[in-house]
């Protein structure tokens, strides 16, 4: 047994590290951004050999920083895409449009939103080479998306899952039994070594992976009725931009 199960193990092990990696190899361009003050991550990602690519979860008062970024990296940005229809920021997608004309806005049909395009479970948001698969993952809001890479090396939870912890369901159409099953069905189906970029991070941390957060999600190890009583306590203070951010988010972010 002993070394040759050893060998077995590197072998394997490397190989999953070179398949999380293999996105990165083919020529995908991949750019993690923050915006301090809602703790909100935006991703830009393009395709290295037509220079297409998108942004996913732009905030307004970056977009001006991520509008040049992609100026400066020479890409065409085909679209801005939420994950849903946030309330704790107004979205970059409406000032992006502006600032690089051509680009498409989009958001899922269930947001309720205004976008260029609206799309669904299962429809593809491809740029260059590369796709996105929308994985409708409810719970947090009706409409929150999932976004993930064709390849299944990396995905976007937007607010369904974040690192050791999730989105709230206390406000907008927030439901937790809906939420425990999303994140379950959707993006803990997917495979053990895929990273998972969330749509927020308040304590520093950057990505997770599948099989961490199978293993050490603080809420979504629990049964669902352990989950719904942990959801339903948290007794968190209402997000302060809410009456300003969901109108203006359900526009694109553009304010009358
Ligand atoms: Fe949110």
């Amino acid at each position: 047994m002993g070394s040759l199960s050893v060998i077995h193990q590197v072998l394997v092990g490397s190989v999953r590290r070179y398949s999380a990696m293999a996105a990165a190899g083919k020529g995908l361009l991949f750019r993690q951004l923050f915006e301090p003050v809602s703790c909100t991550y935006t991703y830009l990602l393009a395709d290295t050999a037509s220079k297409e690519a998108v942004i996913i979860d732009p905030v307004l008062d970056t977009a001006n920083r991520d509008a040049k970024l992609v100026k400066d990296l020479g890409l065409k940005m085909v679209y801005a895409v939420n994950t849903h229809c946030h309330a704790d920021h107004i979205t970059g997608t409406g000032a992006l449009k502006k600032l690089i004309p051509g680009s498409k806005s989009v958001i899922s049909k269930d947001s309720g939103a205004v976008a260029d395009i609206h799309i669904q479970e299962g429809d593809l948001v491809k740029f260059g080479n590369f796709s996105l698969e929308a994985r409708s993952t409810p719970g947090h809001t009706d409409g929150c998306l999932t976004y993930v890479l064709n390849d299944k090396t990396m995905a976007f939870t937007g607010d369904a899952l974040l690192i050791r912890g999730c989105g709230r369901t206390d406000f907008q159409q927030g439901c937790p039994h809906t939420l425990y099953h999303s994140v379950r069905s959707k993006i803990f189906s997917l495979p053990e070594d895929c990273f998972l970029y969330p749509g927020h991070d308040y304590t520093g941390q950057t990505v997770t992976t599948v099989g961490e957060e199978k293993r050490l999600n603080n809420r979504l190890t629990k049964n669902e009725d352990e989950f719904v009583k942990i959801m339903n306590n948290l007794n968190l203070p209402r997000p302060a931009q809410i009456d300003v951010a969901v109108p203006a988010n359900l526009k694109c972010g553009i304010q009358d």
